[in-house]
């Protein structure tokens, strides 16, 4: 897998694995075994475009291990992806599943295309191709996807649909993040950035910050927008927002329902009359209590994290702080982090309840699903805290070290076949 130690997305989560088999001293047979991707598969995708045109995009599938039940992880349109991120996607992925007791490995797929370049139809033929390629690979007890940047519920419709023609049935537990009417879950939408919510406000009770503690989202997608609506519920002050155009940023707070119509008539939050434009570097280094990137990885890097203004860091993407940047946080101990694989489960967490309903037809209400949720979350957050204070070590070193640990301990127990 050396050649993927050109990406920085894998050196990342190769760095972050190595330095936590150190800590925990796991054996020299295990580690390779721990870390390298069980299942890597990249497929050309040619697609008839709506001109008539045909073009080829390249799509990826990597599963990275499958030891403790199915791989579990998102689909990702984005005109950045490559092997290697998407390699470090599925190891992150395998972390956070382990770490909130889920019986699954770590996937993530990709294609690079910017999604926004292409009419529903052009997307709707690529959703296809690239689960037709996948189904060898794919299926409800072997490697089950979910939407990511860039896919949606409709990505997640088109992929049951396409994988149920094939196998002859409806399938719905192929997918989570699909729409309830075909066997989805109340609440996966919003579970995520509900999920990071509610983690930053039970940190801003533990910091004792006052109730309306500013808040500042880059990224307003699914996540972002999540988040930063449940973080206003519970009476934070949310005054940024920025997404791929820029930001718009508000000392006073924003108005997030008018800042949502403006998003869905136009696109995009630049331009939003509501507050002052600001791009996306100027924006993560404003005060604020709370500050959640909830779009890339690596943007919280060497360069910012000395200048980030925060009293929590609630990570919602997934690996959006470089492992240099960890070290200059590490010297800010003012700065509380959610490690991202803490932060951001609650889509996996309900991804699960998803598949578990799917598989049994029986169906939860959303008081349920919410219930259930926070007190995974608030169990898993008790538990790194705990390993945190016990081993006077960082909260993304406990909580890897928690994830990485069940992980091992499987590949131990089952032994090596054969
Ligand atoms: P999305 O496609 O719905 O939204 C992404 C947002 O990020 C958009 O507002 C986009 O404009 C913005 N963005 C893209 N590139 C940017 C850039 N260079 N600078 C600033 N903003 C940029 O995606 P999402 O599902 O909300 O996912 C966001 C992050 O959360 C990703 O890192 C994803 O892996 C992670 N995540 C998502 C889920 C989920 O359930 N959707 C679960 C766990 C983690």
């Amino acid at each position: 897998m050396n050649h993927l130690l050109s990406n920085p997305a894998f050196k990342m989560a190769c760095d972050q694995f190595d330095a936590v088999a150190n800590f925990l001293n796991i054996p020299e047979a295990l580690r390779e075994r721990t870390k390298q991707p069980k299942r890597m598969v990249t497929v050309s995708l040619p697609i008839r475009l709506d001109s008539g045109e045909v073009k080829v995009f390249a799509g990826h599938r990597v599963q990275h291990h499958l030891t403790l039940g199915p791989t579990k992880g998102g689909l990702r349109y984005h005109p950045a992806v490559e092997l290697g991120e998407v390699a470090a996607l599925a190891m992150w992925m395998s972390w956070k599943c382990a770490l909130a007791d889920l019986p699954y490995g770590g996937a993530k797929g990709g294609v690079a295309i910017d999604p926004k370049q292409h009419s529903q139809a052009e997307l709707e033929r690529l959703t296809r191709r690239y689960t037709s390629e996948m189904i060898p690979f794919i299926g409800p007890q072997t490697d089950v996807m979910a939407p990511d940047m860039g896919t949606n519920e409709q990505t997640m419709a088109w992929m049951m649909d396409t994988y149920s023609y094939q196998i002859g049935h409806a399938v719905p537990s192929i997918v989570t993040g699909k729409p309830v009417s075909i066997g989805g879950s109340l609440g996966r939408k919003e579970a995520t950035g509900r999920g990071v919510a509610f983690l930053a406000d039970r940190a801003i009770d533990l910091l004792k910050l006052p109730d309306d503690s500013r808040v500042i989202v880059q990224g307003f997608g699914n996540v972002g927008s999540y988040a930063a609506l449940g973080l206003a519920k519970y009476g934070a002050r949310v005054c940024g927002i920025s997404d791929v155009g820029g930001g718009v940023y508000n000392p006073k707070g924003l108005d997030l329902h008018a800042l949502q119509a403006h998003v869905e008539r136009t696109g995009g939050v630049s331009g939003f009359d509501g507050g002052d434009r600001i791009s996306n570097e100027e924006m993560l280094v404003q005060p604020c209590e709370v500050l959640i990137p909830a779009a890339m990885d690596q943007v919280i890097t060497a360069r910012n994290a000395g200048k980030i203004q925060c009293r929590i860091l609630a990570e919602a993407a997934n690996g959006p702080t470089t492992v240099e940047a960890d070290a200059i946080l590490r010297q800010r101990p003012e700065i509380f982090v959610i490690p991202d694989i803490l932060c951001n489960s609650g889509g996996v967490i309900v991804s699960y309840f998803e598949w578990v309903q799917d598989l049994q037809s029986f169906f939860w209400a959303e008081t349920e699903i919410f219930d259930k949720l926070y007190r995974i979350l608030d169990r898993t957050m008790d538990t790194v805290l705990k390993e945190s204070r016990k081993h006077n070590i960082d909260h993304r070193t406990a909580a890897l070290s928690l994830g990485i640990q069940k992980v091992v301990n499987g590949k131990a127990i089952r032994g090596l076949f054969p």
